[in-house]
């Protein structure tokens, strides 16, 4: 898939506020410091779409790009960020929550994973409501070029080994780096083929 045009729409404070739901949308989520804003840039090859490293502190938001005026890129606010109150965490994760069982034309919730640390408990426990509500759900495995490969794949197979724990089968996944512009083809080939799914379904 080309991308000619990539727009940022605008932040929504929670669902019932998101634009109508009448294009396909890929929500992107992880910890913080995952890679979520390298990766939303180097999958639209637009260097400052999303804003690298934003602080924790920033209003936690809904945020809307409007790629090809087809799809919907929807960068959701990143959890496990160690200093936020226990009140902030709940706030988030209620907003979060009702977007991802409420917005109808989810297609798929992006989950990033660091490839370069063991599983971490706050992934696990987010995938396992992910399984539990049955969300479409990608996985994304993010910075394959900061440690040697080995490490990686092992990385990986642990991570798999940890979700096959609650999951029946591994979800689809992918390995990215974003700053070698790895993996970026079949992630947009994956989101070409749901989003024809979803016209021809509504034409
Ligand atoms: P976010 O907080 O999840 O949006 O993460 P950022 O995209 O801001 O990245 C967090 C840090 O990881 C920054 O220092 C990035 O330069 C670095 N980073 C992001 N993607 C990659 C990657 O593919 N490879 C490497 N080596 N570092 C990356």
């Amino acid at each position: 898939m080309e991308i000619t045009e990539a727009n940022y729409v605008a932040s929504f404070p929670s669902v019932t506020k998101c634009p109508p739901a009448d294009k396909p949308e890929y929500a992107f989520i992880g910890r913080s410091n995952v890679g979520k804003s390298s990766l939303i840039n180097m999958l639209t090859g637009r260097k400052r779409l999303a804003k690298t490293s934003s602080s924790p502190g920033k209003t936690q938001m809904i945020n809307y790009f409007d790629i090809n005026r087809r799809w919907y890129l929807v960068d959701l606010p990143g959890y496990g960020y160690a200093k936020i109150s226990k009140k902030k965490r709940q706030e988030w994760r209620r907003m979060i929550e009702n977007y991802l069982l409420q917005r109808t034309s989810l297609a798929a919730a992006c989950i990033l994973i660091d490839s370069n640390l063991p599983p971490q408990d706050v992934d696990i426990e987010f995938l396992d409501w992910a399984g539990k509500v049955q969300l479409p759900i990608i996985i994304i495995f993010t910075k394959a070029d900061k440690s040697k490969s080995v490490k990686v794949t092992k990385n990986i197979e642990l991570f798999k080994e940890k979700m096959l724990e609650s999951w029946e089968e591994m979800p689809q996944y992918f390995i990215t780096s974003s700053n070698q512009e790895e993996g970026r083809e079949p992630i947009l080939e994956l989101f070409d083929s749901i989003n024809n799914e979803f016209y021809n379904l509504y034409e």
